[in-house]
């Protein structure tokens, strides 16, 4: 493959000597000549891997690949796109108590597991074609295999014993999902993690899901829609603690509402494996009794326990340690603001960084790295604030900005303002199955800037991005009520809050 940049054959690697010993260059070029060259050199085939090297391709830069599961990563093979396919599915089931409210006679529906798990692979199957076919379009190569860093002196990559190597290598390896050993919780082995979740063959009849992320609000909320009995085991009264104080105790109200059996102040203790399934003992303790008094309890045949407890970097085998890149305690590369880590020609971007762990974040990131290595464009950095995410629970979350609390944090109590609403969708108005929505602005300053929205209801996760791109923009609240309503909507809420 021509190398776009100096239209030249890809070379074995020449390393000129530059500051250190002669017998240090000596071994750098055996170790280099051996190795195949590129301009840019991406380990991970996910989300920023993928769009950082296509669009380095873009600007000329003769870019490889390395993946070693398959292409698109967590997000497309079991992270947003299973799961909004999930999702969809759930919804699906919600609004079926609501047909005979509007007229509709649907009679025995049945729902098959078996028919949208084939349709939904069969989906995402596809997308690994068309990932793969993007790359080969690109004139990217892909080497398919687990990457590992040498010990040569210059960095160099080896996947099967061969050996790779650029100027400028990018990590973007992703995360997995946190476990816990058999040590910490005896059992703990006999639970499945998100990854698992999109391999059950059939809907679980008894399901008990630990945390309270947002992976476990999203799978619990999936799977008791669709009809399996679900329990939720959280630390602490409340889900999404890092969210809004609002959506916080919202979504937890709203996870009872739809009938998730929600442990509070839990934690499990051991599972074990019985003739009817799996028995999962928990312990709870009442934070207002002051003794330590504990509560003691098992759930008994349940035919899926998961593991919904974060979510760690994926650096294991990368040998990134004698590269010289620094991670933090918890394994996370550290980057600077411009994604470079502490080896200079090394970058990482995405959530091996442990910043934002969204798709659009590792995308974004992605590509600006690319722009200000092949494009000469020495500015180009992502831009970490105000990043819109949605949580895809019943009914869903969209959420921008600081929240309440933090803007107090930053601003003083005295500079924030903050309007709230809360309604019952006209939706609902002649459906007998009811659910809220909530919305708050979070404001700051004699002129209202809005810093931080926030909102769980019907629609929400639709409704999220235009109003993002406001307030990234620097949006007022008069600005907002300069604008006017559409009705009916939820949405026109935002524009005519006092
Ligand atoms: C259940 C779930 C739901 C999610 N839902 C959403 C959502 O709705 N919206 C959203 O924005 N985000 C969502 N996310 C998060 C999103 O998937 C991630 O933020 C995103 O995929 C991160 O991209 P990345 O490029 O950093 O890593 P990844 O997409 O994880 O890609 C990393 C790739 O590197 C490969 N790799 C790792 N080590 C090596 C190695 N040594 N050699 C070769 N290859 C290697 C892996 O196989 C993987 O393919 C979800 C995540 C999960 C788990």
């Amino acid at each position: 493959m021509l190398c776009r940049v100096c239209r030249r054959l890809p070379a074995p690697a020449v390393t000129l000597p530059r500051h250190g010993s002669i017998r240090r260059n000596m071994a750098s070029d055996r170790a280099a000549s051996q190795a195949t060259r590129f301009d840019f050199l991406v380990i991970g085939g996910g989300s920023g891997g993928l769009a950082g090297a296509r669009r380095a391709s873009e600007l000329g830069a003769a870019t490889a690949v390395i993946e070693s599961h398959k292409l698109g990563g967590t997000c497309v093979n079991v992270g947003c796109v299973p799961k909004k396919v999930m999702w969809n599915a759930a919804v699906h089931a919600e609004y079926l108590h609501d047909h005979s409210d509007y007229g509709f006679d649907t009679g025995n529906v049945r729902f098959s597991w078996e028919t949208l798990k084939a349709k939904r692979d069969a989906y995402v199957s596809h997308l690994n074609r068309i990932y793969r076919n993007n790359l080969d379009k690109a004139k990217i190569q892909t080497i398919q295999g687990h990457a590992r860093f040498t010990n040569d002196p210059e960095p160099t990559v080896e996947v099967d014993g061969r050996k790779y190597t650029a100027p400028h290598i990018l990590i973007a390896t992703g995360g997995l999902p946190s476990v816990l050993s058999d040590a910490e919780i005896p059992g703990a082995n006999l639970g499945i993690t998100s990854d698992g979740f999109f391999e059950l063959e059939t809907l679980p009849k008894r399901t008990v899901i630990v945390g309270a992320g947002y992976i476990a609000v999203e799978m619990a909320g999936i799977l008791s829609t669709l009809g399996s009995k679900t329990s939720l085991i959280i630390r602490q009264t409340g889900v999404l603690r890092n969210f809004d104080s609002l959506i916080s105790a919202n979504c937890t109200k709203e996870l009872q509402n739809t009938g998730i059996d929600l442990w509070k102040n839990s934690q499990v203790k051991s599972v074990c494996k019985s003739e009817k399934g799996l028995e999962v003992t928990i312990v709870t303790k009442d934070p207002e009794k002051k003794n330590d008094e504990e509560k003691t309890s098992t759930i008994q045949e349940v035919d899926c326990l998961l593991w919904a407890i974060g979510r760690q970097p994926n650096i294991s085998g990368l040998n990134i340690g004698a590269m010289g890149v620094d991670t933090d305690e918890r394994g996370h590369i550290i980057v600077d603001e411009f994604q470079n880590t502490s080896r200079p020609g090394i970058y990482a971007v995405g959530d091996v960084c442990g910043k934002a762990l969204l798709t659009p974040v590792a995308i974004a990131a992605g590509r600006k790295l690319a722009h200000r290595l092949f494009e000469g464009k020495k500015d180009s950095k992502l831009d970490y604030s105000c990043i819109p995410t949605v949580v895809f629970s019943h009914p869903p979350i969209g959420t921008v900005g600081l929240t309440e609390e933090e803007a107090i944090k930053s601003r003083g109590k005295e500079n924030v303002k903050i309007y709230k609403t809360s309604f019952t969708p006209m939706y609902h108005a002649i459906t007998s199955r009811k659910s809220q929505c909530i919305m708050k602005l979070v404001c700051v300053g004699k002129e209202e800037k809005v810093v931080g929205l926030h909102m769980q209801g019907l629609g929400c996760d639709e409704m999220l991005q235009g109003f993002s791109v406001a307030i990234k923009m620097g949006a007022t609240k008069a600005d907002f009520d300069k604008t006017i309503a559409i009705h009916p909507t939820s949405s026109e809420e935002f524009v005519t809050m006092r």
